[in-house]
């Protein structure tokens, strides 16, 4: 684990961003730069990190550190959540984006496969709520954006336990919203459709499936943008793109076993 730490905290506003080292999360990081807000980053690859806090410092003028950390490393979000009070006392803004898929049958992984992958894209999000929920009601406005899937709107066989965890946090982020709907904070749960990121490569998809994703991919600039204009219009759910916000509408108006066998098509199962 290694840092870049700063020897004066962060004014706010700031977002921590986790998996910011590339990809959506990278994108995301860009789009509060732009608008001024310091940011905490963190990811596994300490070098794209360093990359990226150099950039976004010489290119906007703000104030980044970061953190490298595997998020499957046991106490991953209380080592992340001290790490980012003590850097920002102030820390107004929490983005859960890290994540990935494992695809394939469901028997093709172990246990421990399965259990790293919810741990990063379902229980690290969730601690990391639980514990800095007290910092961000203590600020003037408070912010969750939650980036689910548009994977989340079906069950998908040959990502079946990715798109359940995917479920599994625009169900949470929907929930949290409404408990803290008399507070200072907003959740957003924002659901991307394919984009053109490692993701495919992380997950091994196969031929079809990647090409099924190139036909649709958006960028993730594109994605980042919408969430970001999402989180800050404080809605509870959004669907990047309009291919992405029609697939969910198909998912919900089609029988569940007609979405299921288009889904496993793609994943040639
Ligand atoms: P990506 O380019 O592969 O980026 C994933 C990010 O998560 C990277 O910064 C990666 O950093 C980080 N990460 C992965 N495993 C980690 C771990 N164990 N510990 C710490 N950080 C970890 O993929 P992406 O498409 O931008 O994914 C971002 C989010 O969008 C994910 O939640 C994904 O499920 C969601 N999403 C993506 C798509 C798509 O088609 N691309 C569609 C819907 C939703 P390191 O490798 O440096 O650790």
């Amino acid at each position: 684990m290694v840092g870049l730490f700063l020897s004066n905290p962060i004014q706010m506003p700031t977002a921590l961003i986790t998996g910011a080292s590339k990809g959506i999360g990278r994108a995301i990081a860009e789009e509060f730069a732009r608008r001024g807000i310091n940011l905490l980053l963190t990811a596994r690859d300490e070098t794209l990190l360093q990359q990226g806090t150099d950039e976004l410092i010489s290119k906007y003028g703000i104030r980044v550190a970061f953190l490298a950390l595997d998020l499957t490393s046991t106490d991953a979000a209380t080592q992340l959540a001290s790490w980012a009070t003590r850097q920002a006392p102030d820390l107004n803004i929490l983005v859960n984006n890290a994540g990935y898929g494992l695809s394939g049958n469901f028997e093709k992984y172990s246990a421990l496969q399965h259990e790293e992958m919810m741990q990063v894209n379902m229980n690290v999000p969730l601690e990391l709520c639980l514990l800095l929920l007290p910092h961000l009601r203590r600020q003037e406005k408070g912010y969750i954006l939650n980036i689910s899937s548009s994977a989340a709107y079906q069950a998908v066989p040959g990502l079946t336990v990715y798109a359940a965890s995917k479920s599994f946090m625009l169900s949470f982020s929907r929930g949290l919203r409404y408990e803290l709907r008399k507070t200072n904070i907003s959740v957003t749960a924002v659901c991307p459709g394919a984009t053109d990121t490692d993701f495919p490569k992380r997950a091994q998809v196969g031929a079809k499936a990647q090409k099924a994703a190139d036909k649709f991919n958006m960028k993730p600039e594109e994605v980042a943008k919408q969430a970001v204009e999402a989180m800050f219009a404080e809605k509870a759910e959004y669907v990047t793109g309009v291919v992405n916000k029609l697939g969910a509408f198909l998912a919900w108006l089609f029988p569940k076993s007609m979405a299921e066998k288009a889904a496993a098509g793609i994943y040639e199962l």
